[in-house]
């Protein structure tokens, strides 16, 4: 079965199914959504505008039977950094897509009239643009009315944030209870809202199925490939019972909790927010500590987390989540979070971005560190509204910042730091500082060897081996994000050599190709400086790869240690 690219023209008001350009057939993911930009964005381009393209593409093994391979990529010139940008989530679309045989959607153009809203309707053989009436409403309406009579189709879908074309807006992923996972960071919903497209569906029909050339060979591979993911303590045993949030009480323990606004690297909040605290309360209240965010995921790091009344309040609640708005913040009540949490999950906007203004804005003293009220009042009456304090926080933390005149904005690239004090993780800085994709904590996730010493250890609080560290990391993501593979999948790669052989045992199985672990690598290399590539052509250079001034001045408790990379050791990191 030969895969096609579908491609609507807002523009043109067209929709149609092309083949594969042969470059691409061998791309999938974060590859394929990065090949693309790649080669048809201008990289001047303002990514508001009709030359700007919003690309998904499912991995190279989604829809497949193997384990936690159902990431979708998303893939566009940002809003937030004006860079090259992939966000990728979980959720069923990743799936649907490919077992339609589809190996990408290109949205591209921009209407007419602005005042008319669309969605896209696609299936197996086919693509229409057709107008909604949905605008204006948030994405739980959105999913569940586009849902019914329908409940297997995939939703991909805009909120607030996204109509306001706010460059914090994220991409909701409707999961299979019918909930939100989120194509997080780097404002690629408001991309989607400047081409008024309010959501995408994927109609599944009965006998769509992803072709494998050697069903047998894949069968035996993604077996040890589950084996080898479930028998790591980390994705086996840490993960399905805490959540990703197990990393509050860590990161606290080791010093690099970011703290009001990134002043210190202790809470003395953080037991209310742990990973224990929430796996307690979860239990007592009758939801879900353990749950997928796409069928096949046998880590299942999400849960679903209810009320003091045992009503749903919100699912996929992660330590990126509960860190951003509860520690970085000061806020220390659960509840509240996981409140905010379900709302920045309905208006669509990322959780690490809002969160990371929000604190901005307190050190700004727009309002107090610790005043959770405030927080909640902000997203649903400022930011849900879009009055002009809501626009400000909903263009992210570099914006707050200039317009209150902070001088301690966590940013680089424009796109706010995730939950890692890089002065006390210090191979973390160094993904911050050198991803094409500005900060972001999955691009390279050193806190594996830093902290969870997974794949070795590498003292985090010292500069030695954090640059061969982040590099080798930074290439494996981008090979793993191109597969649609899950990055908790990493900590048995990383540990143990049999995950790693049997995804390329699948790769070869899947398409009857015959490329090796070395191979699989240098699509991660290539990938990596083909997004490079394009963000020099955007007018970025070295002096974009950088920490911001504060990390270098201010010493983080409890350590007592600043960012001290030289320019010339930051640099190296793009010496392969
Ligand atoms: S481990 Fe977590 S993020 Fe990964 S696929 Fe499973 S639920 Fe989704």
């Amino acid at each position: 079965m030969n895969d096609k690219i579908y491609r609507a023209d807002l523009s043109k008001m067209k929709a149609w199914i092309e083949d594969v350009p042969e470059s691409w057939n061998s791309l999938g993911g974060r590859g394929l959504t990065s090949a693309v930009v790649a080669s048809e964005v201008e990289p001047l381009c303002h990514p508001l505008g009709k030359n700007n393209k919003l690309v998904f593409a499912p991995g190279l093994l989604s829809g497949t039977t193997a384990a936690n391979t159902g990431r979708l990529s998303a893939g566009g010139k940002s809003p937030l950094t004006k860079g090259i940008k992939e966000s990728n989530s979980g959720g069923t679309s990743a799936q649907l897509f490919a077992r339609a045989g589809i190996k990408a959607l290109i949205i591209e153009g921009l209407p007419e009239n602005k005042n008319e809203f669309y969605g896209i309707r696609i299936k197996k053989d086919s693509i229409e643009i057709e107008k909604t009436s949905l605008w204006g409403k948030g994405n739980f309406e959105t999913i569940e009315t586009l849902s019914k009579g329908n409940e297997k189709c995939g939703v991909i879908s805009i909120g607030a944030a996204g109509e306001m074309k706010m460059a914090a807006a994220n991409i909701s992923v409707k999961d299979p209870q019918g909930k939100i996972r989120s194509l997080g960071r780097g404002g690629l919903g408001a991309v989607m809202g400047s081409k008024n497209v309010k959501y995408v569906v994927i109609e599944p029909t009965e006998n769509d199925q992803v072709y494998v050339e050697n069903p047998e060979k894949f069968k035996e591979a993604a077996k040890s490939f589950a084996k080898a993911l479930l028998e790591h303590p980390v994705s086996g045993e840490g993960l399905p019972t805490y959540g990703t949030n197990i990393l509050t009480n860590v990161l606290h323990e080791a010093g690099g909790l970011p703290t009001k606004n990134f002043s210190t690297g202790n809470f003395d909040g953080h037991d209310k927010i742990s990973g224990e605290t929430m796996h307690d309360l979860i239990e007592e209240r009758g939801g879900k500590v353990k749950h997928g965010c796409h069928p096949g995921c046998v880590i299942q790091c999400s849960q679903v987390y209810n009320d003091k009344n045992g009503n749903y309040l919100t699912s996929g609640f992660e330590y990126e989540t509960i860190w951003a708005t509860g520690a970085n913040c000061k806020i220390s009540d659960l509840d509240s979070l996981a409140y905010a949490d379900h709302l920045m999950d309905d208006i669509g906007i990322d959780t690490i971005e809002t969160g990371a203004a929000v604190a901005v804005a307190m050190d700004a003293g727009v309002l107090e560190f610790g005043d959770s009220k405030g927080f909640v009042n902000l997203l649903e009456q400022e930011i849900k509204n879009g009055t002009p304090l809501g626009r400000i926080v909903g263009a992210g933390a570099e914006v707050t910042g200039k317009v209150f005149g902070v001088t301690r904005v966590p940013v680089v690239k424009g796109q706010a730091l995730p939950a890692y004090d890089p002065r006390a993780v210090k191979g973390m800085g160094i993904t911050y500082a050198t991803s094409p994709m500005g900060a972001d904590h999955t691009a390279g996730y050193c806190v594996t060897s830093n902290i969870l010493s997974v794949g070795g250890y590498v003292d985090p609080l010292k500069k030695d081996g954090q640059i061969e560290l982040s590099r080798n990391l930074q290439i494996a993501t981008a090979s793993l994000d191109t597969a649609g593979l899950c990055i908790f999948t990493a900590f048995a790669i990383l540990d143990n050599e049999k995950a790693m052989e049997a995804i390329v045992d699948m790769l070869n199985a899947k398409s009857g190709s015959s490329i090796t672990g070395d191979d699989v690598m240098s699509l991660g290399a290539s990938v990596l400086k083909m997004e490079r590539e394009f963000n020099k052509k955007a007018g970025f250079n070295e002096k974009d790869d950088r920490l911001p001034e504060f990390f270098s001045l201010e010493k983080c408790p409890p350590h007592n240690v600043i960012w001290d990379f030289t320019d010339e050791e930051i640099d190296s990191f793009w010496n392969f």
